[in-house]
């Protein structure tokens, strides 16, 4: 039998098993997949995950210190930064690099194996595959979004979501981030191209209803505009969660990163959290292995600190995006116009509270603008509240999420 099993080889699952592998526990990681890592994302990381957690620069495509905004009256903006904010890695190669490093330190790789069940013992989990059964004194559940074995565990699913769908596309001229707002692309949220090797980008959208529908005709009118010029791969789509699970923890099991919706709202990117929350969940589960408690209550302490990191960037960010979904295009037309004026984006890039990954503090800077917050508050007059102390950001968010039912696709 193993200390731990971790099912999902994602960042979150990955690191996870790192973590506790170095600190010699017996870890075996089983993942439905073969090729390790090779799941949709854009592989946008912000500069302090790529400190804390660096790739080869081999795997790096670029830099990113500028983008541009295409507003829904077409206008373009382009935001500079004096510095690089964030990066576009390889994300295969960047999560396969976690892997790797697990599998030095003593973890087991089983991969194409799906677990299609999860039974809790009095002193064990057994994790049941189409292969046979696996059993461990704990289980580290990072198996993504929309997982099945979340809620045989009873703990549930993310109460709002946002589809994204992606293709790599072939490019002509497009060398930086490109964002594209407005309801005629990306209802509530927003389209993009990103570019990663010369003449090549990520082309993708994030949408809550009819996302390979909203995607062909963005790709449809970035080949009218000459930008996409052929398109290399097939589109994918895969859910994000844009709620955190209100229980991430049980007899015996820990759950992390999109598996517990530990995910930035605003944008959809998960994978600094999700590594940050695998350590947390380490650490936890490190303690209560050498004391052999794995009770749930015993394991309650990895949710109470992964909330004090992140939860209040995630329930300002959700308000903020859902304040977003409100705006119609001449609100939002004029947000990026008046964003790109009198040194705002060089104010928000220099404030140190500001980053690509902790967005709480911009968004506060956002709704105490007197020209941006202005526009919102006149959209909705509940968004002037944005503009006080996170705390009451926080009793925001709940009227928010009373006040508009979310719609699913
Ligand atoms: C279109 C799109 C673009 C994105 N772009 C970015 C970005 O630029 N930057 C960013 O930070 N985030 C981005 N994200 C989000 C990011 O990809 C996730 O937050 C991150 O991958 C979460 O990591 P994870 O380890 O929790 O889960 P995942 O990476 O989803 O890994 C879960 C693993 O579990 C495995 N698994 C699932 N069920 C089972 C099972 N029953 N048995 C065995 N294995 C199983 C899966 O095969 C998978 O490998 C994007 C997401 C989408 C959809």
């Amino acid at each position: 039998m193993q200390d731990v099993i971790v099912v999902g080889a994602g960042p979150a699952g990955n690191n996870a098993a790192l973590s506790l592998a170095s600190q010699g526990y017996g870890v075996t990681v089983i993942d439905s997949r073969e090729n390790i890592g090779d799941k949709l994302c854009t592989g946008l990381v912000g500069e302090e995950c790529f400190r804390r957690y660096p790739i080869d620069p081999a795997h790096v495509y670029g830099e990113i210190s500028a983008a541009k905004v295409f507003a829904p009256s077409s206008d373009v903006v382009r935001f500079e930064t004096p510095h690089p904010v964030a990066r576009v890695v390889n994300r295969v190669a960047y999560v396969s690099s976690f892997a790797d490093r697990a599998r030095d330190a003593g973890a087991e790789y089983t991969l194409g194996r799906r677990v299609a069940r999860v039974e809790q013992r009095k002193d064990r989990v057994s994790v049941v595959t189409d292969d046979g059964v696996s059993e461990a004194r704990a289980l580290v559940l990072a198996a993504g979004f929309g997982s099945q074995l979340n809620r045989q565990l009873g703990l549930g699913e993310a109460s709002d979501y946002v589809v994204g769908v992606q293709a790599l596309v072939e490019t002509d001229g497009v060398d930086e981030v490109e964002v594209y707002l407005g309801r005629h692309v990306a209802p509530g949220f927003f389209a993009w191209l990103v570019p990663t090797k010369p003449g090549f980008a990520l082309a993708g959208l994030l949408v809550r209803k009819n996302a390979p529908e909203r995607f062909a005709e963005f790709v449809a009118a970035r080949r009218l505009d000459g930008k996409i010029v052929g398109t290399v791969s097939k589109p994918v789509c895969w859910g994000i969660p844009l709620r955190p699970l209100r229980k991430t923890y049980a007899e015996r099991v820990m759950v992390v990163g999109d598996a517990a919706g530990q995910v930035k709202p605003t944008t959809g990117g998960g994978i600094f959290y999700s590594l940050m929350a695998s350590e947390i969940a380490s650490g936890a589960l490190d303690q209560a292995l050498r004391d052999d408690d794995l009770t749930a209550n015993r394991l309650r302490s990895y949710q109470k600190d992964w909330k004090d990191l992140l939860s209040n960037e995630l329930e300002v960010g959700y308000s903020a995006r859902r304040a977003f979904e409100f705006l119609g295009d001449s609100h939002i037309s004029s947000l990026v116009s008046q964003a790109g004026k009198n040194g705002f984006p060089a104010e928000l890039a220099n404030s140190p509270d500001v980053s690509f990954d902790w967005h709480s503090s911009m968004i506060g800077k956002i709704m105490g603008h007197p020209t941006l917050g202005g526009v919102l508050r006149l959209v909705n007059p509940l968004l002037a509240r944005m503009a006080r102390t996170p705390a009451s950001a926080n009793a925001f968010s709940a009227e928010v999420a009373v006040a508009e039912p979310v719609s699913h696709v």
